[in-house]
Parts: C-alpha cells; sequence; structure tokens
C-alpha cells in the first residue's frame, strides 16, 4: 500500500475531554502551597459522600472541555500553581492527561484526591494531596491502603476530623503506618464540629509528628464558591 493511502485512512483523534465544574484564580487555601495564588481546576463528580462535603455543587453538571481548551484557560490567569481539584478528579479517567500535560507546561502542580481512587497513574512531578477518611466522614470503609505505597516524600496526607473519636483514629493510623515517615501529614478540624484550639491542644499533648492546619479560604471568603 502506498503512503498516500494509509495517510488517507488516518481519522482525526477525538480531542480527549474532562467535564469541569469550574476554572478559577484564588490563594491556596490549605496543604504545603498554602497562601499561593493558584489556579483550581474543579472536575465534576464524585463517587463519595462524605457527610461534611463542602462542594457538594461538583457532585453534577458541569461542562465538557478539551484539555488543550483547559490549558489554555490556565495559562489565561498567568499563576505558576495549579491545583487539580473536584469532586473526585481520579474519577474521570484522563484526568491524568491533564495532570500529566500540566506538568510538561511547567506548572507547580497539586492534585486533591479522596484517597478512595488508585493514584498509581498519577504523575511523579505532581504533588498529591490525599484525604484519608476518618469514621465521622461517613467514608471510612472507602480508603484505599494501598495508595499509601504511591506516595512520594513531597505529597501530602490529610485527614480531617470531625470529633475525639476521628482524632484517635487518625492519631493510632499515624502511629501504625508510621504515616509521617512517608510524607507530611495534616490535621484539619471539621468547621463548625470541633473547635480548632481543641484540636491543636490535642496534637500537643500527645507530641504527634503532624501538621495542624485550618482552611485559609474559609477565613478569607467563607467557603463562597470561585474562592
Ligand atoms: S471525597 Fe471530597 S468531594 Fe467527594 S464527598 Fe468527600 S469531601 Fe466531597
Amino acid at each position: 500500500m502506498g503512503s498516500d493511502a494509509g495517510a488517507a485512512s488516518v481519522a482525526p483523534m477525538p480531542a480527549e475531554r474532562l467535564r469541569i465544574t469550574e476554572i478559577f484564580h484564588s490563594i491556596q487555601g490549605e496543604a504545603d502551597a498554602i497562601g499561593w495564588p493558584t489556579v483550581f481546576v474543579r472536575l465534576t463528580g464524585c463517587p463519595l459522600r462524605c457527610v461534611w462535603c463542602d462542594t457538594e455543587y461538583s457532585f453534577h453538571g458541569g461542562q465538557w472541555h478539551a484539555i488543550d481548551e483547559i490549558l489554555a484557560e490556565v495559562a489565561r490567569h498567568g499563576a505558576r500553581h495549579v491545583c487539580v481539584t473536584g469532586g473526585e478528579p481520579l474519577a474521570q479517567k484522563r484526568c491524568p492527561i491533564l495532570l500529566r500535560k500540566l506538568c510538561d507546561a511547567g506548572y507547580e502542580v497539586s492534585l486533591e484526591t479522596s484517597g478512595a481512587l488508585d493514584v498509581a497513574a498519577v504523575d511523579p512531578r505532581v504533588r498529591k494531596v490525599m484525604d484519608l477518611k476518618a469514621p465521622d466522614s461517613g467514608e471510612s470503609a472507602r480508603n484505599l491502603w494501598s495508595n499509601l505505597d504511591h506516595l512520594l516524600p513531597h505529597d501530602q496526607l490529610k485527614i480531617v476530623i470531625a470529633s475525639r473519636a476521628d482524632y484517635e483514629w487518625a492519631r493510632g493510623v499515624v502511629a501504625e503506618h508510621a504515616l509521617e515517615r512517608r510524607c507530611m501529614v495534616l490535621f484539619s478540624p471539621v468547621h463548625g464540629a470541633v473547635q480548632p484550639r481543641e484540636l491543636a491542644e490535642w496534637i500537643l499533648a500527645d507530641r504527634l509528628p503532624v501538621r495542624f492546619q485550618m482552611q485559609l479560604h474559609k477565613l478569607l471568603w467563607n467557603d463562597a464558591p470561585g474562592h
């Protein structure tokens, strides 16, 4: 077969697309990149239903966008940091392609993920901010413990704590899996459920090797969408 005939038979590849709830520019409110101007890419959909979820508006709806369009929109904001979040971004199987392309474009890329879906395909240049769900979330049974083996030193584990019982669970998990030897561990109080000072004092009393954090965007914007 001649080369022209071969070329004619190749159909154009359909654009790789993702369903997006919002893309916006704000201040990173948590984890290691806290305080940096950041572009957030919020993917639509999540298979979990944490009791205290603050992004339920991302469960449904959204718009399909080609990954190259998403990159163009991110570039328009002119920030060095990009956070891919949700929902649960890894629930869309093309999410790792977006992550890789953002890294290739030279951004500092982070991924916020529930810890319930396999993170093995995530580009190692991405800083994973991975939850471990404590019992009061209602989703503790979804923790995919094999994910701990895919954490790199620049990643972060986050445990959101809604009660003293959650705290004791988290303290036990840190000890059992020596989590602080894998990466940074963050304990964060559920807004309105645990007094932040109470959680800080528990951490100090137990000399835990974890980092206390409060969500900066809640202080700045009271969790309004788009921030
Ligand atoms: S994993 Fe995240 S987005 Fe999904 S329900 Fe839990 S808190 Fe909400």
